[in-house]
Order: C-alpha cells, then sequence, then structure tokens
C-alpha cells in the first residue's frame, strides 16, 4: 500500500499550552474533535451528529497544523497527516486510491485524526478540466467526497482539513456532512504574540529585562512562526557576540531582521 510508505502515521505530542492564542479555537475543536472522540455516547443519547470534518483556515504559521496535533495528542488519537499538494504530484494516477487507502487506514486505527494540510490542492473549485492532470486532481476530491460521506459522524475518526485560501474552494466540500465546521486561524493580536514570545522565551536563557509588551507591539503582522524564528534569530545574534543569553537588544534586532526577510518575501510574491 502506497500509505505506508509515507510515513504519515503518528502519535503526536503538542499540548494545548504549546500554543499561544487561539483559545476559542481550542475550545471549539475540543467540543467538535475531542469530545466525540472520547465519548461518543453523549452524543448518541442527546441525540446530535458532531461534525465530520473541520477546515482550518488562515495565513500560514499561525498554528493550524499545531492545533491538529493538539487534538490529535488530547484525545489520544493517532494522527495521519498528508499534504494534498504531495499526493497530487508524487503519485500521479494513484491520488483516488491514496484517498481510499487513508481512510482504510484511519477507520483500521482509529481513534484517529486525518489531517489533510494545503486541501485546496484538491479542492480548489476549477473552471474547466481539460487536462489529464486537471482530469486526476478532479478524480482524487470526488474520491475524498465520498470516503466523507460514507462513513458515519460517531466512528472514531475525524477529518481536519488545512488552507490558507478558503477563497478558492470548492463549495462542496463545505457542505452539510463534509467539512461543515470552519474554523478561522488568524495571525496573532497583541495578547497572542505576548504568549507566543512568552511560550519561547520560556525555554531560552536571556539576560537583563526582557520586555513582552513592547516585543508584541514590534511585531505587529507577525504569525506564530515569524514570533519562533525572532526568538531563535536572537539566539544566534547573541551566539555570534560570544554570550550565552540572549537580551532584549538580540530580540529587537531579530525583530528587525525578520521583518526585512518578511517584507523580500512580499516583495517576490507580488
Ligand atoms: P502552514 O499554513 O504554513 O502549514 P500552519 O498554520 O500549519 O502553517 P504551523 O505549522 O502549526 O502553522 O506553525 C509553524 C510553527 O510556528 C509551529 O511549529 C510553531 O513552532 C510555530 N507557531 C505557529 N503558531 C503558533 C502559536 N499560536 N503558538 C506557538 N507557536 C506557534
Amino acid at each position: 500500500p502506497i500509505i505506508k510508505s509515507m510515513e504519515v502515521v503518528e502519535k503526536p505530542n503538542v499540548h494545548y499550552s504549546e500554543i499561544g492564542g487561539l483559545e476559542e479555537q481550542i475550545m471549539e475543536l475540543r467540543e467538535v474533535v475531542e469530545l466525540p472522540l472520547k465519548n461518543p455516547k453523549i452524543f448518541k443519547e442527546i441525540g446530535v451528529e458532531p461534525p465530520k470534518g473541520v477546515l482550518l483556515y488562515g495565513p500560514p504559521g499561525t498554528g493550524k497544523t499545531m492545533l491538529a496535533k493538539a487534538v490529535a495528542t488530547e484525545s489520544n488519537a493517532v494522527f495521519i497527516h498528508v499534504v494534498a499538494s504531495e499526493f497530487a504530484q508524487k503519485f500521479v494516477g494513484e491520488g483516488a486510491r491514496i484517498v481510499r487507502e487513508l481512510f482504510e487506514m484511519a477507520k483500521r486505527k482509529a481513534p484517529s485524526i486525518i489531517f489533510i494540510d494545503e486541501i485546496d490542492a484538491i479542492g480548489a473549485k476549477r473552471i474547466d478540466i481539460g487536462t489529464s492532470g486537471e482530469r486526476e486532481i478532479q478524480r482524487t476530491l470526488m474520491q475524498l467526497l465520498a470516503e466523507l460521506d460514507g462513513f458515519n459522524p460517531l466512528d472514531n475518526v475525524k477529518i481536519i482539513a488545512a488552507t490558507n485560501r478558503i477563497d478558492i474552494l470548492d463549495p462542496a466540500l463545505l457542505r452539510p456532512g463534509r467539512f461543515d465546521r470552519v474554523i478561522e486561524v488568524p495571525l496573532p493580536d497583541l495578547k497572542g504574540r505576548i504568549e507566543i514570545f512568552n511560550i519561547y522565551l520560556k525555554k531560552m536563557k536571556y539576560s537583563g529585562d526582557i520586555n513582552l509588551e513592547r516585543l508584541a507591539q514590534l511585531t505587529e503582522g507577525f504569525s506564530g512562526a515569524d514570533i519562533k524564528n525572532v526568538c531563535v534569530e536572537a539566539a544566534y545574534v547573541a551566539i555570534r557576540d560570544g554570550r550565552n543569553a540572549v537580551t532584549m537588544e538580540d530580540l529587537i534586532e531579530a525583530v528587525n531582521k525578520i521583518n526585512v526577510k518578511k517584507k523580500r518575501m512580499e516583495n517576490i510574491q507580488e
């Protein structure tokens, strides 16, 4: 089977406490993924069906993958991680088969969470499906929809998908019984940035006063991944300088460096 060779299965070890900000997103995921996996009985008794699929959307590096892994950890579920753009490219002609195997494996290993990153790579709405590559992607998507429709919401398998292009998704994916719970994962606000700085700096050695509030103010528009990069970059600044602890000055220098990098990336993408 192809899936086995992809090394996609793991028991993750990410905890909610390692995620800065995103309290509401965590709460919602606990209700719609963790609780039904742990205690499907409640849902049966009260007579409602939890969503089968949840879609996380938001800019890159905001913690979507982290959230999915944390829910799997806390639900004691096997985490099956696939990147949609990869199974369209790497396994030409096999997309639909991979999707089928993916769901078979998830059921076998249940309780499990299938995480499909970059779902837009197979789930974008298409105006025409002329080329064979486009037809192949279309078949893969059809198989995914069929699998979603085919299983029971209380089957101990949950699907979480992620995208930063919700605007181009085929609305068929968002219909009831498919990815019918949509959760936005935005860039962190001031409070979220303070928390993320705190999470990473707590693990580091620093000297002098570190003003988290000031760092958060200087990093408007930064993602969680950018903030982590700032902390790593600050450590390099200190190491280059022959020191073994990070200072506020190092962090500010690192913010400026990451800012320059971000601007450069934006220019490339425009
Ligand atoms: P992409 O869309 O690029 O796949 P993503 O939203 O899935 O991004 P992650 O892969 O979860 O983002 O985040 C990348 C890294 O950035 C994480 O491994 C983590 O180290 C850090 N990070 C991002 N968001 C947060 C957050 N809210 N709290 C703590 N760390 C974060």
